[in-house]
């Protein structure tokens, strides 16, 4: 079926959301997404979003930025992280006046707390910068922003899982092919631009605060095509995930106070971060959770320590962390009010993505070329705001300040530009990928495939890693890649196949896996969330760059970007 739109967003997170909003009464936009908008994976998003209102405390955006660059570990775009810190504080009250239910202060005002790397005055002290809506701060942003789309009457096909992207001959994006869920039935989208705001890929290792759906199809798509991805090796594992099952307990939580204790019950973040101790940034904090795990201080010697809500004044978690509260009730059975919570690092988010400039448009090459009618924005993108270790509630503002920017800037861009004619037979690559699983008899199981390569990932490719393992597990992905093509399904209807789109979605995962162990055996040096015990040192002269990965027919081929730096230059790390 053929469907024609000014503009096609893909992906009904906060980030496509917030473009589809920005646009809607000024041409024709849709969103096309994989799940219901609100079941997007912004929706779980807990602790805060962050801009320096200074509601309670004095705080400014220069601050803002300065934690965002040094959090980043210095590979942070400094024309983008200015951007980022000086617009959330009007993109946090544009939310506000679509009625966003923030936490308020006593006198009325949006309330506000303390996040991991966030500081006053270039690093003295914690600042409280995160504003928040208790522990649901993702699912009120999501909704408000839906409600947005459906009063301004953008159109949404919902269920439709994109399979290609549209590119003509002269390099112009113009259009997706996706499949409709409900009926196993093949769409073209014919649209003057596209927005990628498929969000992330956390699936790809086996402990994840991630959603099912967060497989990264929206990069490994254009990847495949010879779009490159940018600082793939950039990987964050939270601190906080529940034991053995990676799902999150909120940065908020220690950001209202709560502690990490090992077996002895110390409070270990004190020796590594003196100043601000269990809110150092991501990385840090999970990189000493696994020392001290290491090094026998784990929880009765075992590979977990302890998070330590007791001594929270009453009624904290009630009012400001019900959700966590209730998933270490549900999931643990434990009482954090009077109990210690069993915690681990859980994968969590990609810093890199889809290579995009200031204004959300893809650019592939160290030059930043654009690649005409293409934006990216969110978790998929890479812009980049985070570099090699993202600040939390860095995310959620990344979304509402670059999501806004790549619509306007798609707006501007179909104003001039026309529907580039489609290639003949748009479908041909799509048609051939599903009719392929669906005519396969006998073969490996993609549940058996996609399990080995989250255990490998997550023993190789996450908080610690070193060139002979990473070398290992490249060979192990050349195996699971065979694998994956004989790989059978055992559904092999059209309507409501879950068996193909998981089949489907074990590609992406492959795809990203391939860009995020290429860029981490490259990248000799360590820095941010990317920890290379036999480099351990962050190497400046070698590495002050990006890292674009390309996709060839003999494996990968890395290049390197140069970083922006406009106002801070690069120090050692410390906190
Ligand atoms: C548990 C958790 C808590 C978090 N808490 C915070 C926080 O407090 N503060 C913060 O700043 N950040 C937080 N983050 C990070 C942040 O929530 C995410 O990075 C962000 O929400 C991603 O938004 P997005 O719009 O890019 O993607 P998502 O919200 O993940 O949306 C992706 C969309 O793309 C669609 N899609 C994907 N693939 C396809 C396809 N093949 N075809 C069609 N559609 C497709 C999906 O249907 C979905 O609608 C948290 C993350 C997690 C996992």
């Amino acid at each position: 079926m053929y469907h024609r739109h000014d503009v096609i967003v893909v992906g009904g997170g906060g980030a496509g959301l917030m473009a589809a909003v920005q646009l809607a009464g000024q041409c024709d936009v849709a969103v096309v997404s994989k799940l219901y908008p609100a079941r997007s994976h912004t929706g779980a998003a807990q602790g805060g979003i962050a801009a320096a209102l200074a509601n309670v405390e004095e705080d400014h955006w220069e601050w803002h930025m300065f934690d965002t660059v040094k959090g980043g570990d210095y590979i942070v775009d400094q024309d983008a992280a200015e951007i980022l810190a000086r617009d959330a504080v009007d993109a946090i009250l544009e939310l506000e006046h679509m009625g966003l239910p923030f936490n308020r202060t006593e006198d009325g005002r949006i309330d506000q707390r303390r996040f991991g790397g966030h500081t006053r005055n270039y690093g003295e002290a914690a600042v409280r910068r995160a504003c928040y809506a208790a522990d649901r701060t993702g699912h009120m942003i999501l909704h408000t922003l839906y409600q947005q789309t459906i009063k301004h009457e953008v159109a949404f096909y919902d269920e439709f899982h994109m399979l290609d992207l549209l590119i003509t001959e002269d390099g112009i994006c113009n259009g997706i092919v996706a499949l409709e869920v409900q009926s196993g039935e093949l769409h073209i989208f014919h649209a003057k631009a596209v927005i990628m705001a498929t969000g992330g890929f956390g699936r790809v290792f086996k402990i994840t605060s991630n959603a099912m759906a967060n497989t990264g199809d929206g990069l490994a798509i254009p990847f495949r095509l010879g779009i490159p991805l940018e600082d793939m090796e950039f990987f964050q594992f939270h601190p906080t995930g529940i034991y053995r099952q990676g799902i999150l307990i909120t940065e908020g939580a220690r950001g209202e106070g709560g502690i990490l204790r090992n077996d002895a019950g110390e409070r270990f973040m004190e020796r590594y971060a003196p100043t601000l101790k269990d809110l150092a940034p991501r990385d840090m904090v999970s990189r000493y959770i696994w020392q001290e795990i290491r090094e026998g201080r784990g929880v009765n010697g075992s590979d977990y320590v302890h998070l330590d809500l007791t001594h929270l004044p009453p009624g904290t978690l009630r009012e400001k962390l019900p959700d966590i509260t209730e998933f270490v009730e549900t999931y643990l059975g434990l009482d954090a009010e009077t109990q210690l919570v069993p915690i681990q690092p859980t994968a969590h988010y990609g810093m890199g993505g889809l290579p995009t400039d200031i204004d959300g448009r893809v650019v592939v090459d160290e030059d930043n070329t654009v690649l005409p009618g293409l934006y990216a924005a969110g978790e998929c993108a890479c812009v980049s705001v985070h570099g090699a270790n993202r600040l939390g509630t860095n995310s959620l503002v990344d979304l509402v300040v670059f999501g806004r920017r790549a619509g306007r800037q798609a707006g501007e861009y179909i104003n001039e530009a026309g529907f580039a004619p489609l290639q003949r037979e748009p479908e041909y690559r799509s048609r051939a990928q599903v009719d392929s699983f669906l005519s396969r008899a006998g073969g490996e199981r993609v549940p058996d495939i996609r399990a080995t390569l989250q255990t490998e990932m997550m023993d190789k490719a996450s908080v610690f890693r070193t060139g002979s393992e990473l070398e290992g597990l490249t060979d192990t992905l050349r195996q699971l890649r065979d694998a994956y093509s004989n790989a059978a399904i055992q559904d092999r209807g059209r309507i409501f196949n879950m068996d193909l789109l998981e089949a489907l979605e074990l590609e992406a995962l492959l795809d990203c896996s391939d860009a995020i162990v290429a860029g981490a055996l490259a990248r000799t040096e360590s820095r941010g969330a990317h920890s290379r015990e036999d480099y351990p040192d962050r190497d400046d002269d070698n590495w002050l760059a990006h890292t674009l990965a390309y996709k060839t027919s003999g494996g990968i081929r890395m290049k390197k970007k140069p970083v922006v730096i406009t106002k801070f230059e690069p120090q050692e790390r410390k906190y």
